[in-house]
């Protein structure tokens, strides 16, 4: 079974120093994107220090650790994996000593094909200790390392030998590389708080650290910090296409980000009037599942007519129900999770919004959440479509046998989950939540049509 990624990256130059702290903090925003693992590396004065265990950024790092950790530039990572364990070995960012000195590296999203590219290191000596996308990269770095004149050559060199999603940030001993893939499958942004230079996997990490947002990476461009200058590669980025993961939009990242120009709130506010108009239904309120269905929510009231109100309470201090793999922990946890407002619900017919249904054990759990709390009709919508293929490119969503909308009709899965009725987005309409995005999408998980041919 593939490992699938889900991580968050950070990393700043700022001769200034600082740096671990503000990676800490750039990575508490961020913390959305993986919470089984996360880990700063530094460089102070050439030296490569580093920390990274399992646990949440918060649980992890101490303020006397940030204090030793401190250096002029610094790279952050929190990652989310659903198999491959909770293993210390496999929390990045990845470092590495070779001839060249020392390389940090952190990496979101999945390489495809890689079983050639790792044979051929093999074959030609190296040993690797993890089965990661993130090692074969390191290693790919260092190996064209060794026959060009400057780390970021070497990105750009190893970039023409890798396929899939990536979005990388690399930390040399004396400077910071930002890659994006040139499908451009995961984001990867860019800004500056004075003249220090920040790349973060969303806009809401810049804000956390008081940055201004620059721009987005272009699909296979490198960009290179040294100090607090800038310079970007294009090498990679003729030919190269556009496809943003648009489940990030639905799903994946926070309201409060800016991916590609677009408002992920608004584009989630925009699924919701569209489903409204899709997918109408005689109801007395609209509710949202915290936190992804909560905007969605508000587009499908506001088009709707129907009152919003808040009708399921999240427990704060809980992560993404997907934390817990397992099918009993699963429905424990939505228990956990969420806690029905009987005042809002009692007596009344309710449409409920999610983001998404993957394996149908939320929507099950949340329609007898709401009948316990005194619905009298649940009318259970996803703000996405139906999932009916895997991803390959970093976000976890299963094989078909656990999707659900691949084994069942819309109607039986209705019945399954026990709602009045149930309605998914239309691709017609997914492909208009983004109208301010400039970029091209992979909706791969809803198509089963890929960028990238598969093996
Ligand atoms: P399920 O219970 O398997 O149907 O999962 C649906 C829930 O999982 C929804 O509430 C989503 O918010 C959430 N979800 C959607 N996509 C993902 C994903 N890629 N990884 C984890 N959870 C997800």
């Amino acid at each position: 079974m593939a490992i699938h990624e889900e991580c968050g990256v950070f990393g700043i130059s700022d001769p200034r120093g600082d740096c671990a702290r503000t990676a800490y903090y750039g990575l508490y925003s961020l913390q959305h994107r993986g919470q089984e693992a996360c880990g700063i590396a530094t460089i102070n004065d050439r030296e490569l220090s580093y920390h990274k265990d399992v646990g949440l950024v918060g649980e992890v790092f101490t303020p006397e650790l940030l204090h030793q950790l401190d250096g002029t530039m610094a790279v952050g990572h929190v990652r989310y994996a659903t198999t491959g364990g909770t293993r210390r070995e496999n929390a990045q960012p990845l470092t590495l000593k070779y001839v060249k000195g020392t390389l940090a590296l952190a990496h979101n999203g999945n390489l495809v094909g890689t079983q050639e590219l790792r044979t051929g290191f093999e074959y030609r000596g190296a040993i690797f200790q993890t089965t990661t996308d993130s090692e074969l990269i390191a290693y790919a770095i260092a190996q064209e390392r060794l026959r060009c004149g400057s780390a970021e050559e070497a990105v750009v060199r190893a970039m023409k030998l890798l396929r899939g999603a990536y979005s990388l940030i690399v930390m040399s001993p004396q400077k910071l590389i930002a890659a994006r893939d040139p499908w451009g499958f995961r984001p990867l942004c860019m800004g500056r708080r004075g003249d220090a230079v920040i790349f973060a996997s969303e806009s809401c990490a810049l804000h956390a650290v008081g940055a201004q947002y620059e721009r987005e990476l272009e699909p296979g461009e490198v960009v290179v910090a040294e100090g607090t200058q800038v310079r970007s590669i294009k090498e990679n980025c003729a030919g190269a296409s556009s496809h943003m993961c648009i489940f990030e939009y639905i799903y994946f990242a926070r309201p409060d980000s800016d991916i590609c120009g677009q408002s992920v709130h608004e584009a989630r506010r925009l699924a919701g009037k569209y489903l409204a108009r899709e997918s109408a239904v005689d109801a007395d309120v609209v509710i949202g599942v915290p936190d992804s269905g909560l905007d969605a929510a508000m587009g499908y009231a506001e088009e709707s007519g129907l009152p919003y109100v808040i009708g399921l309470v999240k427990n704060r201090y809980i992560g993404r129900t997907f934390i817990t793999p397992g099918q009993e922990s699963r429905e424990q946890a939505v228990r956990i999770k969420l806690g029905p407002l009987r005042s809002s619900i009692e007596g009344k017919r309710v449409v409920v919004i999610d983001d998404s249904i993957v394996r149908g054990t939320t929507s099950r759990q949340i329609v007898s959440l709401l009948r316990e709390a005194g619905a009298t009709e649940v009318h259970m919508r996803s703000s996405a479509p139906p999932f009916i293929a895997p991803c390959y490119f970093g976000t976890d969503i299963p094989d078909r046998e656990q999707l659900i909308a691949c084994q069942y009709t819309v109607d039986e899965i209705r019945d399954m989950i026990g709602a009045d009725s149930l309605a998914f987005l239309s691709l017609d309409a997914l492909h208009r939540i983004a109208p301010d995005a400039k970029c091209g999408f992979c909706d791969g998980c809803f198509t089963g049509k890929y960028p990238i041919a598969l093996d």
